[in-house]
């Protein structure tokens, strides 16, 4: 037996039952591949069944208001995966009449679909040969053959690329490529691989040369960047009823269209005073009485590439205050409505 039907015959007796493997649909191989980018499989299964539930297919996603995408997004991370998402499925709606392209190259003329997602609803929706990579592949791959060179840089991926091709079994391209995949979950994991249920390790050079710990051969991480974020908490009562003002997140920076605070940014951490201060230059509290209620400890949340340290500052305005751009008052009972990233919900859960 040969190493791709070694491969194929441990996945048909090992795969788990996942909801997606039911499916040749590509709105729901493409909705499964997207939510499975960086996030583990229980969780994602969770939102893939809330969006199908939301959004059967590619039409009602089309339809619907990005701010519910955005909703039903909260908690995933890496917005920008949705808003693709929703561009691109009005783009299908609208320009395809709602039927997906057949090809890997057709799929990645559409926004927010890469060569991964590609030959993912390619290979197992369309049967076209073409191999899949993604950090279960890289990493299956680059132990199978040694590689030395970084899987994170282009020459790598052109590698690896070429040898998962050489392995496809181009008669069942999806089922191959999602076992690759399964084996990379399962069995070869990032730490501690499991090679004595192996059906590869026979011929895996990186066990062979007992150099497991060696692969994948990765570029060294640039360290996060850190931003240090003081939101001010503005809340006041109208009607008996309290309101807190929100802000929309515009332009090219993190959390596009999720809903946070009013926020002064500093380059290192600064004092309550000196950040009021800043608030009042900027126009952010001029103009009405306030008092400060309290002042958060400081938060820690992490992103692929930035640590953000937050601190809230919470203000009880004494009048109304005039608001900005892109800021509302929200009635404090409703802020949870809105999509807002993890960190703020994570504050909202102590006031709330
Ligand atoms: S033998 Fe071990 S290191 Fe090699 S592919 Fe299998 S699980 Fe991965």
């Amino acid at each position: 037996m040969n190493l791709t039907e070694s491969l194929l015959r441990w996945y048909e007796n090992n795969k788990r039952p996942l909801p997606w493997r039911e499916t040749r649909d590509p709105y729901k191989i493409w909705l499964s591949e997207v939510i499975l980018q960086q996030t583990r499989v229980t969780q994602g299964t969770n939102y893939y069944h809330r969006f199908l539930a939301a959004f059967p297919d590619v039409q009602c996603l089309a339809a619907a208001e990005e701010q519910d995408v955005l909703k039903l997004w909260q908690g995933l991370g890496y917005y920008s995966r949705a808003r693709n998402m929703h561009h691109t499925a009005k783009e299908i709606a609208e320009l395809y009449g709602g039927i997906f392209p057949e090809s890997a190259a057709g799929l990645k003329k559409l926004k927010g679909i890469g060569d991964y997602t590609a030959a993912a609803i390619a290979s197992i929706c369309f049967n076209e040969a073409v191999a899949v990579l993604d950090g279960n592949v890289a990493r299956v791959i680059s132990r199978l053959y040694a590689i030395d060179t970084p899987i994170d840089t282009n020459s790598g991926r052109i590698i690896l690329n070429e040898l998962a091709n050489a392995l496809l079994d181009s008669s069942q391209p999806g089922t191959f490529n999602q076992s690759v995949m399964e084996l990379g979950a399962l069995v070869c994991t990032p730490q501690s691989p499991l090679c004595a249920d192996c059906p590869l390790a026979l011929s895996c050079e990186a066990r062979k040369k007992n150099e497991i710990g060696k692969f994948p051969v990765k570029t060294p991480k640039k360290p996060p960047t850190i931003r240090h974020l003081n939101y001010i908490v503005i809340s006041f009562l109208q009607n008996k009823e309290e309101f807190i003002l929100m802000r929309k997140r515009t332009g090219n920076d993190i959390w596009k269209n999720l809903y946070d605070f009013p926020c002064i940014e500093t380059e290192n951490s600064a004092e309550v005073d000196q950040i009021l201060e800043l608030c009042e230059k900027q126009g952010l509290l001029g103009g009405f009485p306030y008092v400060v209620r309290n002042v958060s400890d400081e938060y820690i949340h992490q992103l692929s590439h930035r640590r953000l340290l937050a601190k809230f500052i919470r203000i009880d305005a004494r009048e109304i205050p005039a608001t900005k751009a892109n800021m509302s008052a929200v009635a404090k009972a409703q802020i949870t409505e809105l999509p807002l990233p993890r960190l703020i919900d994570r504050y909202l859960a102590t006031l709330l």
